[in-house]
């Protein structure tokens, strides 16, 4: 199989409304081009040194999403550039986001990563955590970093229950923010959930955005 016929396969598997994220991390300049050449523009990255140098090496018409574990001191070195940032996992690196956005007059689009898994090894908001903030000042006058969604990883697990109710309340705690803290406004609406082994099901569940890596690029190598 090809990355380009792979990519064929999964297209016929994702409505028009739901985005696909190419997740490239650990793969080549010469795999993203591929990717590319059919006509990809979104590509997910996990480790900032990797995708400042992708980036400064591939067409400058690439979105780059960074859907890794983000630490503030790295933040700087992604803002000029990053079309998304799904993991914003804690209120100090949404605060560090918002300064150095301000330094470069940026808005910086960036998702809430909210804790739905069984394992406590995932990075994340807990449902209650998320919803207490918001009433928080500082989430309040935020000017540029914006948020615009959720993200969530499901539990690694061949149980599709357990997975389904994991997207079901992700979705659930979407439309919650959506009516409570952001006023129904229409620039929140990313749903971003879905990987390889359980991007359809994510679908089913009301995702907007899945982050497909190895069913496009094959296995990492780490
Ligand atoms: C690596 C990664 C993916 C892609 O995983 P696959 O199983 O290879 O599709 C998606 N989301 C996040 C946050 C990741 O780190």
């Amino acid at each position: 199989m090809s990355i380009a016929s792979n990519i064929a396969e999964i297209r016929k598997n994702i409505p028009k409304h739901v985005q696909l994220v190419c997740v490239s991390k650990f793969h080549s300049n010469d795999d993203i081009m591929q990717a590319y050449n059919v006509g990809e523009r979104v590509f997910g990255e996990s480790k900032v040194q990797e995708m400042c140098a992708k980036y400064e090496s591939l067409p400058k018409d690439i979105k780059w999403h960074f859907i890794g574990h983000l630490q503030s001191n790295k933040v700087k070195y992604i803002v000029p550039f990053v079309d998304l940032i799904h993991g914003v996992d804690s209120i100090k690196l949404l605060a560090e986001i918002e300064k150095q956005a301000a330094k470069i007059g940026r808005k910086q689009q960036c998702l809430l990563q909210i804790h739905i898994a069984k394992e406590d090894t995932k990075f994340g908001f807990s449902v209650d955590e998320i919803l207490n903030s918001f009433k928080d000042e500082g989430f309040q006058k935020l000017q540029y970093a914006e948020i615009v969604g959720v993200m969530g990883m499901a539990t690694f697990s061949n149980d599709t229950d357990l997975v389904r109710s994991e997207f079901d309340l992700l979705k659930a705690v979407f439309e919650q923010l959506k009516t409570e803290c952001f006023a129904n406004n229409e620039r929140f609406h990313i749903v971003s959930m879905g990987m390889s082994d359980d991007y359809q099901l994510a679908i089913a569940q009301g995702s907007t955005m899945v982050r497909i890596g190895s069913s496009i690029f094959g296995v990492r190598n780490y």
